[in-house]
């Protein structure tokens, strides 16, 4: 049996120390959200030392994004700047993670404004970011795009390395989704329902995503937005977590803040109508130009 801490053992005549008590997972709790389990792919940063020079047709942040047609580099509605380029999302299908539902796209391409990007909401619609969807990325469909001149992107160009896990719906698609195990999760003791989730999913992760559900937000906020075509709640895509972006002159500092997540979402009829959601994103400093 293991034991808490590195207490030795009792003496003789000693009295055993009662451990603390570890909270047990809540029975009800997991019959409700054991059918809400998703395959999930979480996207790990490649080691260093791994050259990071991002291939364009897998997933990465910064470098250089893929385009088809005739996309130029997109510049932002509101203050007419070059967006940033965030990152792409290699989405997986059935294929890559059995049990994933078919994919909406094959690849995401995300760019922000970095002075608007506090401005964003669930209802705000393209402009002061882009999201692309491609169906079928290849060296034959497509290019990569090279940024405009004296635009340096503030995350460090890397790639983004597959590693499948489980997923649980957060607190606002749990509402929609199961009411029951909503209110369950309400009553409960945190530290209970941590325990509940652990045994479903694994230890809790916080980071890049590509498929799976959105990622609980904590604060019961619910960011998905409707399309606009058709009213309906989007599909959630992937999200692209604050730390993986990295500035490249700061070391280990995140270009958009630590709790920073970017969310992509699209619409299952409508795929053309791509959202990008911004969450908990802290303000630029302002600049001093000369
Ligand atoms: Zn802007
Ligand atoms: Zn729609």
């Amino acid at each position: 049996m293991p034991r808490e801490g590195p207490s030795s053992s009792p003496g003789p005549g000693r009295r055993r120390r009662r451990p603390a008590p570890i909270p047990s997972a809540d029975l009800a709790l997991t019959r409700l959200l054991r059918p809400l389990v998703r395959p999930q792919l979480w996207l790990v940063r490649a080691p260093r030392g791994v050259p990071r020079r991002p291939e364009q047709l897998l997933s990465h942040v910064g470098g250089r994004p893929y385009a088809e047609g005739a996309a130029d580099w997109p510049d932002c509605t509101a203050c007419d700047e070059p967006l940033t380029f965030l990152g792409e999302l290699a989405l997986p299908g059935p294929a890559e993670l059995p049990g994933a539902a078919p994919p909406l796209a094959r690849l995401a391409t995300a760019f922000v404004c970095p002075e608007c990007v506090p401005e964003l909401g669930a209802s705000e619609p393209p402009g002061r970011y882009a999201v692309w969807l491609a169906d079928d990325p290849s060296r034959a469909n497509g290019r990569v795009l090279v940024p405009p001149e004296d635009e340096p992107n503030p995350v460090h160009p890397c790639s983004l390395r597959p590693a499948p896990g489980r997923s649980l719906p957060g607190g606002a698609e749990l509402k929609s989704l199961s009411p029951e195990a909503a209110e369950r999760l309400a009553a409960l003791d945190r530290a209970i329902v941590d325990e509940t989730f652990r045994g479903l999913v694994g230890a809790p992760f916080h980071g890049t995503v590509a498929s799976g559900h959105a990622p609980d937000l904590g604060d019961g906020a619910d960011p998905t937005p409707e399309c606009p075509s058709c009213g309906k709640p989007q599909a959630f895509l992937g999200a692209l977590d604050g730390p993986d972006l990295e500035r490249e002159d700061e070391e280990g500092e995140p270009a958009f803040g630590e709790e920073a997540l970017f969310l992509l979402y699209t619409c299952r009829t409508h795929p053309g109508a791509a959202r990008l959601v911004a969450h908990a994103v802290v303000p630029p400093e302002p600049e001093e130009r000369d």
